[in-house]
């Protein structure tokens, strides 16, 4: 009897062990993704406001939820633009999560120096990846360029976090910018990542999943950034032309990873 007790003992734990090792991403919006390994947790770009009709952003509710149930222990932001950032937000999340810190480029980090100790900026000189560990998370940041010319001046970070041994690739609002040769700068293959987040239209050029293999080589790839408004059958189009691809569209919606 003791025997069969033990042995069921030992199931439930190697049942409870395995789960405690899954990763649940949760969509809040535009390229805002929450990633939790159920002890610790980082947001990226998921704090910010309505920003016009193209881009899906945390509702009211949803951002509760972040500032009081998932308390993300990193919040962390690509750039600037209103459908990845907001100031008061971020301030507010700070002031609510004591122990938080905050992850971006100058343009983003400039806001907040009451919070000195917490902040951690990212430098965009150069394609230097600077790592830094917070608790069991490893977080990388690189300068990754913003895409469009007019945007020339905005320092666009991208993330490399390292939860719970997967390593997840977020590159803001970026494109292949062959014309330039980004990628061959970034040095992505020796990551191994694991999963790469990317804005969809980096999904719209035919040689695209060519040059995610070359440049990234993820096992999984996660496509976001994707208007409200984007046409059904678009959207339908692009998915059954990349079944194996995760499209975020709905807030909340979860991947388990
Ligand atoms: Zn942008």
């Amino acid at each position: 009897m003791l025997k069969i007790f033990f042995f069921f003992t030992s199931f439930l734990y190697c049942i409870s062990g395995i789960s405690q090792e899954n990763i649940t991403l949760t969509y809040t919006g535009n390229m805002g993704v929450l990633i939790s390994d159920h002890q610790s947790s980082v947001l990226i770009d998921g704090l910010h406001t309505k920003y016009g009709d193209d881009y899906l952003f945390p509702s009211e509710k949803v951002v509760h939820k972040i500032n009081t149930q998932l308390q993300p222990n990193i919040i962390l932001f690509t750039h600037y633009h209103g459908d990845h950032f907001s100031v008061p937000l971020s301030r507010e999340y700070l002031v609510l999560n004591k122990k938080a810190v905050l992850f971006g480029a100058n343009q983003i980090t400039k806001n907040f120096s009451e919070f000195k100790d917490r902040v951690y900026t990212i430098t965009t000189k150069d394609y230097t990846k600077k790592t830094i560990d917070i608790g069991k998370i490893k977080v990388t940041g690189l300068k990754i360029n913003h895409a469009g010319k007019r945007h020339i001046e905005v320092e666009n970070v991208g993330y490399i976090i390292e939860i719970n041994n997967k390593k997840f690739l977020h590159v803001g609002d970026t494109n292949w910018l062959e014309e330039i040769g980004l990628f061959d700068q970034l040095k992505l293959l020796k990551e191994n990542i694991d999963i790469a987040i990317l804005p969809y239209w980096m999904l719209l050029q035919d040689d695209a999943l060519i040059l995610i293999k070359k440049y990234i080589n993820p096992k999984t790839v996660i496509a976001t950034h994707i208007s409200p408004k984007i046409k059904e059958k678009e959207l339908l189009d692009l998915k059954s032309r990349y079944p194996e691809i995760h499209f975020l569209t709905t807030l909340e919606q979860q991947i388990q990873l």
